[in-house]
């Protein structure tokens, strides 16, 4: 049995192991097709039972309406911070844009190119450690859509509810903590997440749309840039990434053999706790964001003197003692364990224990 390390990866990140045994079991003969799963042929029987068992997945855990597609697609989350202007933009109609932070930035640097925008709420005032108020912010009626990232990545920052947008669809950005607690999906237009942080290996990109959001697309739109034709075609009008579907299939069979969707949401949340409690009782290090804004996905912490190497040495000490990724991202900084769905509370114990005995060289 070989040892399996603390992972803190802010993506791709830790697996399940039940979820990577599976998939070991089964990865010489799928199924008895005396094949591997990524040698069977997307248009076989054996693939599409893969493919609609990721859908139902994703469906009965995330409660999916009908009228609503999923989609498997490529490119990661950064080719929808293209694709969403190229379909739902609607020309003389602004987005208005939610901005926590740099993944927002990104998709604001896209939409400049396709079409205009509003940044109707910010937190750059607060250097992003805050997420800023939506009770008074004025959504524009005549916005072409909303757009939110639901979970800031690097500046450890999550929302804890969305705003009602009235007639204006809402699109979410959720790639950092999809399926980590229960969402209204009837609340959004579309819910984009490249899945190799909470669902998934990198790869393979997860859409859900509102079926008639897609037919704001022109027709001269690329075919494969056209959220339409992957619709049409269940996900299937070229190539898919096989082996990441199947993954997600696995992933949300383990989140539902374990409780579903409330389970996820305890354990997700009584993990991250633990760590910001052992964080704000620390002598050295503190967690810079503010307690309503505290993301339970990504743990952002700093040193209390914000001394370099103070961090780096924690960094260092950490991979010794089997804790890896712990290192900020590199524009923001600092420290940051990643503790999606599928991190352990073994390796929370051992983050907890770790920070509490670390002591400066
Ligand atoms: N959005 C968020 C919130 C992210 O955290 C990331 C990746 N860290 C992205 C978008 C970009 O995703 P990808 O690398 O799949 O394009």
């Amino acid at each position: 049995m070989p040892t399996r390390i603390h992972n803190f990866n802010a993506g791709p990140a830790a697996l399940p192991l039940a979820v990577l045994e599976k998939a070991q079991a089964e990865l010489v003969n799928f199924r008895g097709t005396g094949m591997s799963v990524m040698e069977l042929s997307h248009r076989s029987k054996p693939f599409e039972a893969v493919r609609d068992e990721a859908e139902s997945g994703l469906r009965q855990l995330l409660n999916i309406p009908d009228d609503y597609s999923v989609l498997f697609l490529q490119g990661g989350a950064s080719l929808q911070f293209s694709m969403v202007p190229m379909n739902l933009y609607q020309m003389g109609r602004p987005v208005d844009m939610i901005n926590t932070g740099v993944w927002s930035k990104k998709t604001m640097a896209e939409l400049k190119k396709l079409g205009e925008y509003r940044v109707v709420a910010s937190g750059e005032g607060s250097n992003f450690t805050q997420l800023p108020n939506l009770t008074n912010v004025g959504f524009n009626s005549n916005a072409s859509y909303v757009h939110i990232t639901s979970n800031n990545t690097i500046y450890g920052t999550q929302w804890r509810a969305f705003p009602n947008t009235g007639g204006v669809p809402l699109v979410a950005d959720m790639s950092s903590d999809i399926l980590s607690s229960p969402i209204d999906v009837t609340q959004f237009g579309l819910i984009y997440a490249g899945a190799q942080k909470n669902i998934g290996p990198s790869g393979v990109t997860i859409v859900i749309i509102r079926n008639d959001l897609a037919d704001r697309a022109s027709d001269s739109l690329p075919t494969m840039l056209q959220y339409r034709t992957h619709i049409n075609d269940r996900s299937l009008y070229n190539t898919p990434p096989t082996f990441g579907i199947y993954m997600i299939s696995l992933v949300t069979e383990w989140i539902q053999q374990n409780g579903g969707i409330h389970w996820i949401t305890k354990a997700t949340q009584d993990r991250a706790d633990r760590l910001y409690a052992t964080i704000d009782n620390s002598d050295l290090f503190y967690c810079p964001n503010a307690l309503d804004s505290r993301s339970k996905m990504n743990v952002v912490f700093r040193s209390k003197t914000h001394d370099d190497t103070l961090e780096s040495q924690f960094v260092k000490s950490a991979e010794a003692a089997g804790l890896v990724g712990l290192k900020g991202h590199r524009s923001a900084g600092g420290l940051r364990a990643s503790v999606y769905n599928a991190q352990t509370d073994a390796a929370i114990d051992a983050l907890c224990d770790f920070i509490s005995s670390f002591k400066a060289s």
